[in-house]
C-alpha cells in the first residue's frame, strides 16, 4: 500500500467484496481488501446470474469471461411433473443478456479475482478482523494476524454472520425456514433439457433442475432432513418422485453437494459513520429465484461507486442514500424470495390446488413477463 491510510477497507473477498474491489481498483482507488480464510473457496454455491448483474457489472471488464463460460438459459418453466404450469421467457427482455447465466459461484468469484489482478489489485490472506473502531476522520480494524489497517472508509463484505455489522451494533432482524435444501451438481441423462432452468412442483414436494458448464445440472429441494453429503441413490429418489415422468433422468454421479437451511433476515440499517453494508451482511433469504448472490453484486457495485463520489469530494450524504436504496431493494427481494418459496414449500395438501392455480396464472402474459422482469432484476434499473 502507498498510502498509510487506504480509501477504503474491504472486509470479506466473496462475490461482494471482489466485486466492490474491482470497481474501486478501476476507478483509481487505494483499496485494501482482506479475507480471513487461506484461499478462495472452490465449492459451487449461487450458481444463478441474472441479466442486471450482467449490465451492472459491464463497465468493470469482467463480463465477456463470465458470458463465455455460463450456460445461458432463456426460459424459466414451473413444471408438475411433465405438466407445463408456467414458462417465464427471458428471450424477450429488453437487454444484451435476455437469459439467466448459470455459472458455478467459485468460477464467478475467480473471474473477479483475476480481473481485480489485472487491475493491480489482491486480497490479503489470511486475514481475520476482530475488531473496528471509528474516529472522525477514520475506521481502523485490528487483525489477528499483523498490524491494523486505517481507512477512511470500510466495505463489510464479510458474509452473514458479519462481525463488521455486529461491532457497528446493527441488528439482523428476521427468522428461519423450517425445511432443509438439499444441493447437489450432478450429471444426468435422460429427459432434462440444457436449455432451461425448471422448477418441478410436484406433489412430492419442489426440486429444481438446472443446467451448469461441463454438462453438469445443479439439482435444489426442499426435505425435512437433508443429508450432509447427497449421494446418486438420494437425488436419483428426488428425481423419481419429482421429476419429469415420461422420460426420466438419471444421475450418473454427484460431483459436489451439500446442504443449508435458510434464513430470512435484513440488517436495520446499512450504515454506521464510517462502515457500510453490502451482500450477505446486510441480507439473506431463501434461494428460491436465485436473488443472493445478485443483490449482493448490485450492492457491491453501488457501494464502490458511491464511496468514490464521496471521495472525491461529494457530500457524504450520498452514503444514506445507499444505505436506504438498498435497504428497499433488499426489502423487496427478501419478500419476493419469501413469496416463492412459500409457493414451493405448500403443503401437501394444498399442492393440487396450488399447481391448478398456478397453471391458470401461466396462460396470461402479464402474469409471466411480470415475474420476469422481477427474476431478472430489470425491475431494479
Ligand atoms: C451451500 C450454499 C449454497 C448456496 N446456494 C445459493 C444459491 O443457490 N443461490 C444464491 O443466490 N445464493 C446461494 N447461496 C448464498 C450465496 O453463496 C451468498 O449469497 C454469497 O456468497 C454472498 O456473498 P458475500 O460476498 O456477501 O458473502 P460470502 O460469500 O459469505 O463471503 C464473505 C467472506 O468474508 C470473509 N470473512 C468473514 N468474516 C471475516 C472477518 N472477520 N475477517 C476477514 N474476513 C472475513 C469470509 O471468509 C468470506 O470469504 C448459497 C450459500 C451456501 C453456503
Amino acid at each position: 500500500m502507498k498510502n498509510p491510510i487506504a480509501d477504503v477497507l474491504i472486509v470479506g473477498a466473496g462475490p461482494v467484496g471482489l466485486t466492490a474491489a474491482v470497481v474501486l481498483e478501476q476507478l483509481g482507488h487505494e483499496v485494501v481488501i482482506v479475507d480471513r480464510q487461506a484461499e478462495g473457496a472452490n465449492t459451487s454455491r449461487a450458481a444463478v446470474v441474472h441479466p442486471r448483474t450482467l449490465e451492472i457489472l459491464e463497465p468493470y471488464g469482467v463480463v465477456p469471461a463470465l458470458v463465455a463460460r455460463g450456460v445461458h438459459t432463456p426460459t424459466f418453466t414451473i413444471r408438475d411433473r411433465d405438466r407445463l404450469l408456467m414458462a417465464v421467457p427471458f428471450s424477450a427482455l429488453p437487454t444484451a443478456y435476455p437469459y439467466t447465466l448459470m455459472i458455478s459461484q467459485a468460477e464467478t468469484e475467480k473471474f473477479l479475482l483475476d480481473r481485480l489482478t489485472e487491475l493491480g489489485g489482491k486480497v490479503t490472506r489470511p486475514a481475520t478482523v476482530t475488531g473496528i473502531a471509528q474516529d472522525p476522520d477514520t475506521v481502523t480494524a485490528t487483525l489477528s494476524e499483523g498490524e491494523p489497517i486505517r481507512a477512511r472508509y470500510l466495505l463489510a463484505a464479510d458474509g452473514m454472520h458479519s462481525l463488521a455489522r455486529e461491532q457497528s451494533g446493527i441488528r439482523f432482524t428476521g427468522g428461519s425456514y423450517a425445511e432443509s435444501f438439499t444441493l447437489a451438481d450432478v450429471r444426468l441423462t435422460g429427459g432434462v433439457p440444457t436449455d432451461e432452468v425448471i422448477l418441478y412442483f410436484s406433489p412430492a414436494g419442489l426440486v429444481v433442475v438446472a443446467p451448469l458448464p461441463d454438462g453438469r445440472y445443479r439439482i435444489v429441494a426442499t426435505v425435512d432432513e437433508a443429508p450432509h453429503n447427497p449421494d446418486i441413490a438420494f437425488v436419483q429418489r428426488l428425481l423419481d418422485e419429482r421429476g419429469p415422468r415420461t422420460r426420466p433422468a438419471v444421475v450418473e454421479e454427484v460431483v459436489w453437494g451439500s446442504r443449508f437451511r435458510v434464513h430470512h433476515r435484513i440488517a436495520d440499517v446499512f450504515r454506521h459513520g464510517r462502515v457500510l453494508l453490502a451482500g450477505d451482511a446486510g441480507h439473506v433469504h431463501s434461494p428460491a429465484g436465485g436473488q443472493g448472490m445478485n443483490l449482493g453484486i448490485e450492492d457491491a457495485v453501488t457501494a464502490a461507486t458511491t464511496l468514490s463520489r464521496v471521495l472525491a469530494g461529494e457530500p457524504e450524504t450520498l452514503l444514506d442514500d445507499y444505505a436506504d436504496a438498498r435497504r428497499r431493494a433488499a426489502e423487496a427481494v427478501v419478500s419476493l424470495a419469501g413469496r416463492l418459496t412459500d409457493l414451493a414449500t405448500a403443503s401437501a395438501r394444498v399442492r393440487p390446488m396450488r399447481n391448478t392455480v398456478m397453471a391458470l396464472a401461466g396462460k396470461v402474459p402479464a402474469v409471466r413477463n411480470r415475474l420476469a422482469w422481477r427474476l431478472s432484476g430489470l425491475d431494479r434499473r
